[in-house]
């Protein structure tokens, strides 16, 4: 090897090190601020708003719900359905706040989980931990994966695999399943 080579060779052995160093800690730092995001989610709750938390559990017959909740949160919530993609105002809720399940008020997502995927469903990278039981369904030929409210069992939407990095996740949610509490102002 002439001395030429050796040195290029030193050289972009050096910048491949480099650059796998700066995408690892770049990467980790990003996972380290989507654990914070979980850990701090408090932050973004309205002063004085009150939740409940995920262990007390909300059941009730079929007929109460029915009485509790509108028609399509009906149909999402307990009967599983799906709302037309960009129908939700929660679509453009840009606000610093707190999403919480439509059917029982437990806090499942906040703002600054949530980016735009372009489907026309709100959607999120991570969730508020211990928000959601996760299922497998099987109503379209492919299975996927069916989340639900840990309270009160109502389902939300499927947790797909392309979302950005650093989780990978979309949590893909109806947006009649959601209600937004802004920080500050009016809901
Ligand atoms: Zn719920």
């Amino acid at each position: 090897m002439t001395r030429r080579k050796v040195l290029q060779s030193l050289l972009t052995a050096g910048i491949w090190a480099g650059f796998k160093g700066r995408a690892f800690a770049a990467q980790t730092a990003s996972m380290k601020d989507v654990e914070a995001l979980q850990r701090n989610w408090k932050a973004l709750l309205a002063e004085g708003a009150k939740v409940p938390s995920p262990s007390e559990p909300l059941k009730l017959s079929k007929d109460e719900w029915r009485r509790r909740l509108d028609p399509m949160q009906f149909n999402v919530l307990r009967e599983e359905g799906t709302e037309r993609p960009g129908t939700s105002p929660l679509n453009n809720e840009k606000r610093p706040g707190v999403f919480v399940c439509a059917g029982c008020n437990l806090p499942v997502f906040t703002s600054e989980m949530k980016y735009e995927s372009g489907t026309g469903w709100p959607s999120f990278f991570t969730t508020i931990p211990g928000a959601f039981e996760t299922s497998t369904d099987y109503k379209l030929i492919w299975p996927r994966t069916e989340y639900h409210c840990i309270r009160c069992g109502g389902h939300h939407g499927h947790v797909f695999d392309d979302g950005p990095p650093p989780t990978g996740k979309r949590w893909c949610n109806n947006g009649v399943a959601l209600k937004f509490i802004p920080k500050s102002g009016k809901a």
